[in-house]
């Protein structure tokens, strides 16, 4: 025997029945089976509604809409039925339209509706259904027995939710004498009080039904056939991504639909888990689809998580201010009596050290718990003994569900990173016992966002974005966003999403949270006239909540360098070719590594020295090691080395400074090279690293240009006069040639942290020696590589290889960083 079962959104019009009608063909040819049917889609939600018109307007409109619905599947079965069966569908069904409209005219004149008539009203859909499938089987020659609920399944309690004694409903069914070859249909959602009275098993209860009917007629399998193709990791409207779930156990799908999975009434699970029969949630939409399978597996499960779920309306009561010995006694007396008002709060949480009890209901229940707890605790309240009661409404219970989680470290990390993300309010927290689930109560208004951080935090571990938030299109930044086009596929395929969202010089910017496009961006930047305003900038950043931003710095300018403690408290990290951050005041320089340590975010500088050598990184991991500084010296500057290798080849000063500026080696003004404060800067910065507290003004600068030399000149002047000092220059070199050595630009940090720059004569073993064209070298002196430094070496200019830094260091961001 197998139990099929068909929601309301298989049985929507005459083509689902058809379709429903072809996998009853398809399974009757290996065993008896038994179909339990929903009303088809919306009626349910119609016949509640026109309750409730009936009551308020004394009207029954929503009939029409089912009288419609009806008329629909009759019309199109006009095709498909014979007259004679059609017509006795016909008057089948007009006897129950007339019966509901009897039923509903009653509770207008009653002006309210009883729980009895209620449940009677509402479960019209089922018959609607078993008449419709019934008629369908018939005409294709099937041999049917329809089995009554009422009088069949005994069902106890609430007229709205009863539940069933499966020994009274067992014995009863088999009374019935089935035959063997009969398709058995049921209709859903209904069973019998003592009384041979209709009583309803809540909203969503045919599954129950199936459940139920599985283990009366001791069936092999349940399948509940819906419109998804199982159950999902999370609500797949919710998250785009969310995978199916192809085993569950009992357990876990019982969690699962308590805590608000919708593809299964949370009563089906234990009837079904009590009696070994396993449940196939199929979709009929997709028949071939493996569905997801829901039974005890032999082997040990090992620490999984299997979904996010939620629980919305909620509302969350909070009962403070209670002696801690006073707590346990009045917790039971709160309790028994909402239970005997057969209220279901579904979290509670207790802390005796603070006299704190919390708990959550659903929102409808809201106004009968309140009063209960007026009366349970008036004495209380009355003599101030506790606060007043705290009501927390349109919250959201939002819970992970799996195994084991005692063994699965990382879950709880995962979990705070996600929530971390929206930044979200958690109300209250709670793990249950069994290690299985654990729920968070938020705000209703968040629930979605965390969801979707909630889910991607813990199972798409793999997938990262970075939202980028670039300011300076000049060499290096527009460099930096073609190497960004190019690789932004490439990067996707290895689950990183690079989403370029502003683009800013000091004028203007473009702004887009989805990403900007990246094969015009220069057009959308010249047609913008959006006016660039970092203060802007950030608001718009705050409020839209982004995943993972990062500010890329590659402009020059202090103010903007002066502004990163401010951007950092917004949550995002910061690369920065800019160096002025790292080389203005100490106090701001403390100030960035405070926050950035506070929030856990990164700033990353690897271009300020040596472009995209690795520079920094790899200084920090030798001081993280162990490793100490004695002593530094480098070529820190491109455009110098350039200069000093044409020296050497015989070219002037002069002509050398120009042919680097035409290069694109020097900064626009090239005394700024040559005053030899660029050198200064990278200097401070490695000092710094090192741990010596210097300021620029301590790094003593020799520079290339004699003192007298007039600084405030135009280009073409500042080259005239630069000429002045060839000969000057040219005779430093002969003498040191004289000597065998050359003569390089040099930064030095000495033994006691003392930094200099200056012309130094180098000599053959040095390893400076070699470096010219542009090339960058460092050598460090430390505790562990001495006598012979480490030497790292390579071009130390060029938009190419700093904008390549750069997006080295925006991939950092992914990482584990220690910093220094
Ligand atoms: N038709 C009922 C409802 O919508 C029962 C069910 O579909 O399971 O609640
Ligand atoms: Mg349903």
């Amino acid at each position: 025997m197998r139990i099929l079962k068909f929601g309301g959104t298989s049985l929507s019009n005459v083509k689902k029945f058809l379709i429903v009608e072809e996998i009853i063909k398809d399974k009757i040819k290996h065993e008896q089976i038994s179909i339990v049917l929903s009303a088809p889609e919306k009626i349910t939600n119609y016949l509640v509604e026109s309750i409730k018109t009936a009551i308020t307007k004394k009207r029954l409109i929503q009939l029409n809409f089912i009288e419609n619905i009806i008329k629909k599947f009759l019309s199109e079965l006009e095709k498909t039925l014979p007259s004679k069966i059609l017509e006795k569908l016909k008057e089948e069904i007009n006897a129950e339209i007339l019966k509901l409209k009897d039923l509903l005219q009653t509770v207008s004149l009653l002006e309210k509706c009883p729980k009895n008539l209620n449940a009677t009203i509402i479960s019209r859909g089922e018959i609607f259904s078993i008449f419709i499938m019934n008629a369908i089987l018939k005409s294709k020659g099937y041999q049917i027995t329809i089995i009554n609920p009422i009088k069949t399944l005994i069902g106890i309690g609430d007229y709205l939710n009863a539940t069933i004694d499966i020994n009274l409903s067992k014995n009863k069914i088999k009374k019935l004498k089935i035959p063997k070859k009969n398709v058995i249909l049921m209709p859903g959602f209904i069973a019998g009080n003592k009384e041979k009275k209709l009583v309803a098993l809540g909203r969503n209860g045919s599954d129950y039904s199936a459940a139920i009917l599985s283990v009366c007629l001791e069936a092999r399998y349940c399948e509940i056939w819906t419109d998804v193709d199982g159950v999902f990791t999370a609500d797949p409207k919710i998250v785009k991504d969310a995978k199916l779930l192809n085993f569950l156990t009992y357990s876990e799908a019982m969690e699962l639909s308590y805590l608000g999975a919708k593809v299964l009434h949370p009563k089906t699970i234990s009837p079904l888990a009590k009696f070994n029969i396993p449940c196939l949630i199929k979709n009929t939409l997709n028949k071939n689809a493996s569905g997801t399978i829901i039974k005890n597996f032999s082997k040990e499960n090992s620490p999984t998580v299997k979904g996010v779920t939620s629980l919305d309306d909620i509302t969350m009561f909070s009962i403070s201010g209670l002696e801690k010995k006073e707590i346990h006694n009045l917790t039971g007396r709160i309790f028994s009596k909402i239970s005997q008002k057969e209220l279901s709060p579904i979290l509670i949480l207790q802390n005796s050290s603070n006299g704190n009890l919390d708990f959550c209901i659903s929102d409808n229940e809201t106004e009968k718990t309140f009063e209960v707890l007026k009366n349970e605790l008036f004495t209380e309240l009355k003599n101030k003994l506790i606060h007043p009661i705290k009501i927390i409404k349109n919250t959201s219970i939002v819970s992970i569900i799996g195994n084991k989680f005692q063994l699965k470290k990382n879950i709880y990390l995962n979990l705070f990173l996600g929530l971390q993300k929206n930044n979200v309010n958690i109300l209250a927290i709670s793990k249950n016992l069994s290690q299985n689930s654990i729920s968070i109560v938020i705000k209703k208004c968040d629930v979605i966002e965390t969801i979707q951080n909630i889910h991607s935090a813990l199972f798409n571990q793999n997938y990262k974005i970075i939202e980028v938030f670039l300011v300076g299109i000049g060499g290096v930044g527009s460099t930096l966003l073609n190497q960004l086009k190019k690789q932004q596929k490439i990067l996707q395929h290895k689950n990183i999403d690079i989403k370029i969202c502003s683009i800013s010089n000091s004028k203007k910017t473009i702004f887009n949270e989805k990403g900007i496009v990246l094969n015009n961006w220069m057009k959308e930047f010249e047609n913008s006239k959006n006016t660039f305003s970092l203060e802007d900038l950030l608001k718009k950043i705050k409020s839209n909540k982004f995943i993972n931003p990062v500010f890329i710095d590659c402009t020059s300018s202090e103010k903007i360098a002066e502004k990163y403690v401010d951007i950092l408290s917004h949550h995002m990290h910061i690369v920065a070719s800019n160096k002025k951050a790292n080389t203005s005041c100490n106090k701001l320089y403390r100030n960035i590594r405070l926050i950035t340590k506070k929030y856990d975010l990164k700033f990353l500088y690897e271009t300020n020295i040596g472009a995209g050598l690795p520079v920094i990184e790899n200084f920090q991991n030798l001081i993280n090691s162990g490793d100490k500084l004695i002593q530094f010296r480098g070529i820190l500057s491109g455009s110098l080395s350039f200069i000093f290798g044409k020296l050497e080849q015989g070219i002037s000063l002069s002509k050398a400074t120009m042919m680097a500026k035409e290069l694109g080696f020097t900064e626009p003004n090239p005394q700024d090279d040559l005053l030899g404060i660029d050198v200064a800067r990278k200097l401070l910065i490695l000092a710094r690293e090192a741990g010596y507290d210097l300021e620029l003004s301590d790094i003593e600068i020799d520079s290339l240009l004699p003192k007298e030399f007039n600084l405030n000149l135009n280009t073409k002047d500042f080259f005239l006069e630069l000429k002045k000092i060839d000969t000057q220059f040219l005779n430093r070199i002969l003498e040191a040639k004289k000597e065998n050595k050359i003569l390089r630009f040099v930064g030095i940090i000495e033994k006691n942290g003392k930094c200099k720059v200056k012309i130094e004569k180098i000599e053959k073993s040095d390893p400076l020696y070699s470096i010219k064209n542009g090339e960058n070298a460092l050598a460090f002196y430390t505790k562990y590589y001495q006598p012979n430094p480490l030497v790292l070496k390579g071009y130390g200019a060029g938009n190419n290889v700093t904008a390549a830094g750069v997006f080295s260091d925006l991939l950092r961001t992914l990482s584990y960083n220690l910093g220094t």
